[in-house]
């Protein structure tokens, strides 16, 4: 047993409210306090003429109270008047506890300590840190840390409990002192206590910047930490057994032979690499990014004939149904002619067909089944499950992922995930580091770029006017209505409202509607219509978002661009320019506009790489917004910053192969630290 262990430890020991209270922040054991960071400091070391406080400025003045009043308009409120040889100041409490006049009263020196507002009425402090002085009294020598704390529970307790955990627990390094050497890293204890209690003359720019070397250390120990636990999660789902798909080869020569089109050199590409991983007896664990429109599914159709050619099964899952109904009818369409059985599974299936594929998916008759999560309910049984496709893996939570891989009886299924919303290379490279990443980097060819135009509003019957124009010579159209994020109930009114208008507008054309409200068999009615030519225009909800194909749109009018994220944007406008026609793409826009959705909708109209956008937009939003689902599983980096700290997860990539490789013991020591009891969230 610990030294710790014997004498209770802090936060066992501590009341049951606050115990509740630091899990909130995430810390459940002793050591979670020692990487409980600063978010930034106060320097209080010295003092500050009031006549020179400034707005904004943080720093402690000291005076006598030459005021105290307890006043009720416009609300409660203390004030209080600290003056000092130079000027007076003005301090305000909101919440006033019992004591808190007569500890204020009149002739009582104070030094008081937080951030200088600079209002109608002079300087003043609103709820500062105080104290009773006496001239002349000791001011701290190292700077005073500021920690993210939660509601009720005070700065002052949790410096102190850190305060405690510094000097009661051991600090001793994880890491060996030959990487540290070589990456030219601080040891763990003294960065520790350089960040905790800076001393005097840190530079604090440095520290506020994090690129003082005791912030590096402490971020590399962070990404180290990631990189070990998603990494050794890859290779412990290597020990699973898998199918080695050695098919026979004439199911994918004659699919080659009878395909429409010739293949891009980057989908011959992953389609290689992808064929390679599905002949070892390890499930795959690749992740297949392209582009919106780079041609994914073919691939997909490659993976699954090989699974098909070698007796075994194949699923393909995906977010939505109009999507899921997509595929299903490409795939089958491509594949029924080799003598494949697709099975078509969704929600909106009729018991009698459903039960029908099923049984046919349990006997093994069936090969292929394309679906929706209604693919991984309980009731869904496979034969022989030898790969599972997850198409716009972004949307499904990791349970749901796994729900698939445990229907290989015994055997994992391989797994390939794919993706439209192209993943930087370093979120890739850190959030994603238990998967193998192919990339799609190429498009097909005979693609004409999208002219893409930002228009005001106020334009908006301008647009009208050519679309109407555009339409009747032949033109097929998307018209997506605003995405209204607060009322689903709002956004299903502006569709139909919208439909209704451009209805009456333009009473010669056929205009169809689609939104997320609708049964599935109506949504695919009207799809397939407009598929066949039937319709004009297709007023949408952001629906058609995901995957939608119809080669022969080739125009887009966005409403309320200015609502949606980056590449919400980039999916939509690749529902265009699919086909060999010039398409256009007109993003609508409230004024006025605001700075950020300015820079979205210039980075839209500038950019057409799905990277070089989702690079932006990792810029713009950080890296919880791309992981969408995936970071229910994940703790996130607190402290490091995947754009700003790439040599950093480089060197701790590289690190962690190196360690899982040689030394299990600095592992286990190093994730123990960092993640403890959450180890086993990242290994999911
Ligand atoms: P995404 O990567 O967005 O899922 P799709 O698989 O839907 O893209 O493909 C987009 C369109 O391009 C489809 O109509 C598909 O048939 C077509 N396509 C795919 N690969 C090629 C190719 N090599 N040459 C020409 N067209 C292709
Ligand atoms: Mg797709």
């Amino acid at each position: 047993m610990t030294e710790r262990g014997k004498n209770g430890g802090l936060i066992a020991s501590a009341p049951a409210p606050l115990r509740s209270k630091l899990g909130k922040l995430g810390i459940l054991r002793d050591e979670d306090l020692l990487t409980h960071l600063p978010l930034r400091y106060l320097d209080e070391t010295r003092l500050t003429p009031i006549a020179q406080l400034e707005d904004g400025m943080l720093a402690v003045a000291e005076g006598e109270v030459t005021l105290c009043q307890l006043q009720f308009k416009p609300r409660k409120m203390l004030l209080v008047e600290l003056q000092d040889d130079t000027g007076s100041l003005q301090l305000r409490f909101f919440h006033v506890f019992a004591g808190q006049q007569a500890a204020l009263a009149v002739g009582t020196r104070i030094r008081a300590s937080g951030e200088v507002r600079k209002g109608f009425f002079g300087a003043e402090m609103v709820h500062p840190k105080y104290r009773k002085a006496r001239e002349g009294m000791a001011l701290p020598d190292h700077l005073t840390p500021v920690y993210p704390t939660t509601a009720g529970l005070a700065q002052n307790s949790l410096s102190k409990l850190i305060h405690q955990a510094l000097e009661s627990l051991p600090l001793d390094d994880t890491l060996p002192a030959g990487l540290l050497h070589k990456l030219q890293l601080q040891p763990f204890d003294t960065s520790l206590r350089t960040l905790h209690h800076p001393p005097p003359g840190v530079p604090l720019q440095q520290l506020a910047e994090r690129s003082h070397p005791a912030w590096q250390r402490l971020k590399f120990d962070e990404l180290l930490a990631q990189q070990l636990s998603l990494k050794r999660a890859h290779i412990r789902r290597r020990a699973h057994a898998a199918p080695a798909l050695l098919g026979h080869g004439r199911l994918l020569a004659a699919f080659r032979a009878a395909l429409p089109f010739s293949l891009t050199g980057a989908q011959e590409r992953v389609i290689s690499e992808i064929s390679r991983d599905l002949t070892q007896s390890y499930p795959m664990q690749r992740l297949l990014q392209g582009d919106v429109g780079s041609g994914k599914t073919i691939v997909a159709a490659f993976a699954a004939l090989q699974a098909v050619e070698s007796g075994y099964q194949a699923v393909i899952m995906a977010p939505t149904e109009i999507l899921a109904e997509q595929h299903y009818l490409k795939l089958s369409a491509w594949l029924e002619p080799l003598g494949i059985q697709v099975a078509w599974l969704a929600a909106s299936v009729k018991s009698k067909a459903r039960n029908a594929a099923l049984e046919a998916l349990r006997e093994g008759t069936c090969q292929l089944a394309v679906g929706t999560h209604a693919l991984f309910q309980q009731p869904v049984e496979f034969a022989r499950l030898g790969l599972a496709v997850v198409d716009e893996q972004h949307r499904f939570g990791v349970a749901q992922r796994l729900a698939l891989r445990d229907k290989g009886k015994g055997q994992v299924p391989h797994q390939l995930m794919m993706s439209a919303t192209p993943i930087p290379r370093t979120l890739s490279m850190s959030y994603y580091a238990d998967l193998d990443v192919s990339i799609i980097d190429e498009l097909p060819p005979g693609r004409s770029p999208i002219a893409t135009k930002v228009i005001g509003n106020s334009r908006r019957d301008e647009v009208i006017d050519r679309l109407h124009e555009a339409c009747r010579n032949g033109t097929q159209a998307y018209w997506v209505c605003p995405l209204i994020e607060e009322s689903e109930k709002l956004e299903l009114q502006a569709a139909l409202s919208t439909h209704a208008e451009l209805t009456e507008r333009m009473s010669d054309l056929k205009i169809g509607l689609v939104h997320g409200r609708m049964k599935a068999e109506e949504k695919a009615a009207v799809m397939s219509a407009f598929k066949a030519g039937e319709l004009h225009l297709l007023v949408a909800t952001t629906v058609i978002e995901v995957g939608v194909d119809v080669p022969n749109a080739s125009l887009m009018i966005i409403e309320h661009a200015e609502r949606m994220g980056l590449s919400q944007l980039h999916q939509l406008r690749g529902r265009v320019g699919r086909g060999s026609k010039q398409s256009s793409c007109l993003l609508l826009y409230q004024t006025p506009l605001g700075d950020i959705a300015r820079q979205r909708l210039k980075a839209i109209q500038e950019s057409q790489d799905g990277f070089e956008i989702a690079r932006f937009d990792l810029e713009l939003r950080g890296p919880g917004e791309f992981l969408g689902a995936r970071q229910s599983g994940q703790p996130m980096l607190r402290f490091a910053d995947i754009n700003l700290d790439q040599k950093l997860l480089s060197q701790a990539s590289q690190a962690a192969d190196w360690l899982l490789q040689h030394d299990e013991q600095t592992v286990e020591a190093h994730l123990q630290r960092w993640l403890g009891s959450k180890a086993d969230f990242a290994t999911v």
